[in-house]
């Protein structure tokens, strides 16, 4: 940001901070609302003196002159930065919004989940209506057993209970159903090419042969991939029909896999099941089923959120409004719960309340009050700017929050 408009920003934040708070403006709230302007890490040394000057002259002035200077610079402020409280969200039945946060089961709760989470949760008490809270666990893979439990508990407590708590391998009768659908619709196929054959047909442009099977050839392909007698992992892949096949011009959306057959013993299901859905069909499956009616999830969600209404249109469903947040980038934060989980193996960390983990079991002992997180995802709203800090600035805004 260039130091000119850098500071008349500061100043027209700084006053519209003053005038919400009998004229008083906190330098936190001013650094809080440069962060969703896009401040970067790097820039906050360089801006913390000019930040407190600001601060320091707004709060000479009388409320009258604050109102004068605001009025100047209050065009400044975007009309979603201007305003107090949520932005309202588009599409809102009478009867409220069904909303969700979908963690996967691969690990704990931690900040950047808190913040996505209490959006969804916010929005769900502004309007009334549904909060699930949905762990996402088909991949066998991919599952840390004590997550459930953690998340379960992590979610109560962020959430005073409310959203009620499903867990999707509890739900695979409901995505074979749906499979049966798409396979009847002649919406998908199975493929029984190589992955290297597939990604070269892909490259190439071309549909591979596996595309015209007729439905009762898929049918009987996809009894093949549950059968324990019949494919074997690697051999079938269940395959969306993308509207324009090979030729779509993002390779991502080149008719994507929906379900594959993977025989690791599941935590939970043991091997009760030999093919499991991908991603985009469980969650394409359980935001039709559940009625979800506005999602908010990350912005590295674009893609699986056009390939999700891809499989809506295909099974005549409406899709859920979706709205992205925009990442935040921690310079000196990690927030793999891989490697946290690695290093607390290696002993690094006693465990996941360790004070100095961002997980939501650490930040709950320390004494963070749910609300703080609330009030931190309410102030950047629904943003898809990226935003980048330092774990300290975060925890300054986060402290401030902890405080009102
Ligand atoms: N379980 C996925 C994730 O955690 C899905 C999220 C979503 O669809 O919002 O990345």
């Amino acid at each position: 940001m260039a130091l000119k408009n850098f500071e008349k920003l500061a100043l027209a934040y700084a006053l519209k901070n003053a005038l919400s708070h009998d004229g008083k403006c906190q330098q936190s709230s001013v650094l809080s609302a440069l962060f969703n302007e896009g401040l970067k890490k790097n820039e906050v040394g360089k801006h913390a003196k000019t930040i407190s000057e600001i601060v320091r002259d707004v709060n000479s002035l009388n409320i009258e002159e604050q109102e004068k200077e605001f009025e100047n610079l209050k065009s400044l402020i975007s009309e979603r930065e201007g305003r107090e409280g949520l932005s309202e969200l588009p599409n809102v039945p009478k009867t409220g919004v069904i909303m969700r946060f979908a963690p996967s089961a691969s690990g704990p709760l931690h900040v950047g989940h808190a913040m996505t989470a209490s959006l969804s949760f916010l929005y769900v008490r502004k309007y009334g209506g549904k909060f699930y809270i949905r762990i996402e666990d088909t991949n066998p893979e991919n599952i840390y057993p004590p997550a459930y439990k953690m998340i379960e508990n992590e979610a109560g407590w962020l959430f005073s209970n409310e959203p009620e708590v499903l867990i999707q391998s509890y739900r695979m009768e409901i995505y074979y159903d749906y499979i049966k659908k798409l396979l009847k619709k002649n919406a998908v196929y199975v493929c029984t090419c190589s992955s290297e054959f597939f990604e070269k047909y892909a490259e190439q442009m071309k549909n591979c042969p596996c595309r015209n099977l007729k439905s009762d050839d898929n049918l009987e392909r996809w009894n093949k991939m549950l059968s324990k007698n019949g494919f074997k992992p690697g051999e079938a892949v269940l395959r969306f029909k993308s509207p324009k096949g090979m030729k779509e011009k993002n390779p991502a959306f080149r008719d994507f896999p929906l379900a594959r057959i993977n025989l690791t013993p599941h935590i939970l299901q043991k091997d009760k099941y030999r093919v499991w859905p991908l991603m985009n069909l469980a969650v394409a499956v359980d935001d039709v089923e559940l009625g979800i009616t506005h999602a908010i999830r990350g912005k590295d969600h674009i893609d699986n959120a056009r390939k999700q209404e891809m499989i809506h249109k295909s099974l005549e469903k409406k899709s859920p409004w979706t709205g992205f947040l925009g990442r935040f980038n921690f310079k000196d934060m990690d927030l793999s719960t891989t490697k946290m989980r690695i290093a607390i193996e290696d002993g690094k960390y006693s465990g996941w309340d360790d004070s100095r983990l961002p997980t939501i079991a650490a930040l709950k002992k320390k004494g963070y009050n749910p609300q703080a997180f609330w009030k931190f995802a309410e102030q950047i709203g629904l943003s898809e700017k990226d935003k980048t800090m330092d774990k300290k600035d975060f925890f300054l805004l986060l402290d401030n929050f902890n405080k009102i």
